[in-house]
């Protein structure tokens, strides 16, 4: 299987991608937590990608792609499960090129859908260095403008599933395993 978990920041696309991995053993790929951690160990790429994630923007496509393409190359016919990417129309394109190349596809585009309130309220109760309420507003509105027109793109391309994203999250991974497995 090779999915995409999209979505607003909040919608919790990682407790799902943490929940499905391991009910479909799917190898899980986190853009925001592979950044997180170039961050933390301090690395070049850690120390270019700090100042966009603290503003809350996204971290330039060539440093995105250049972290995770060997990861999507390496299991591309095994598959894989990406949380944070694509964000944008670009990355989705790279992304469709990627796999053309070995002559695959994405299977399925996951869209959690909860509502903005909502999504405020459990980025404040979860902690991350970034969930301040300015950097929750820009992430917010970078998802309008960037992330949701990939909708569009996988809707035209009839891999998008929609799932409502409120609930417990076994209920919600209930759902998004229904319309996957
Ligand atoms: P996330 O953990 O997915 O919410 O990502 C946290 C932050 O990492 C985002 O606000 C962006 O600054 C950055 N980030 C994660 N994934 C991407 C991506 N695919 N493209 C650009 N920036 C990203």
């Amino acid at each position: 299987m090779r999915a995409v978990l999209l979505g607003p920041p909040g919608a919790g696309k990682g407790t799902q991608a943490e929940l499905i991995r391991d009910r479909l053993s799917v190898p899980h790929i986190s853009t925001g937590e592979l950044l997180r951690s170039a961050v933390e160990e301090g690395s070049d790429l850690g120390l270019q990608a700090k100042g966009y994630m603290d503003r809350g923007e996204l971290v330039p496509d060539d440093l995105v792609v250049g972290l995770i393409r060997e990861r999507i190359a390496k299991n591309a016919e095994r598959g894989f499960l990406l949380d944070g990417f694509p964000r944008n129309l670009a990355q989705g394109e790279t992304l469709e090129k990627m796999l053309e190349e070995n002559g695959l596809r994405l299977d399925h585009v996951v869209n959690l859908e909860v509502p903005e309130a909502e999504l405020v309220k459990r980025m404040m109760g979860r902690g991350r260095a970034d969930d301040n309420e300015e950097t929750i507003r820009s992430r917010l509105a970078v998802y309008h403008e960037e992330t949701a027109p990939l909708c569009d793109f996988y809707r035209q391309r009839s891999v998008l599933r929609e799932i409502d994203g409120m609930g417990t999250p076994e209920e919600i991974s209930a759902r998004v395993i229904a319309a996957v497995g």
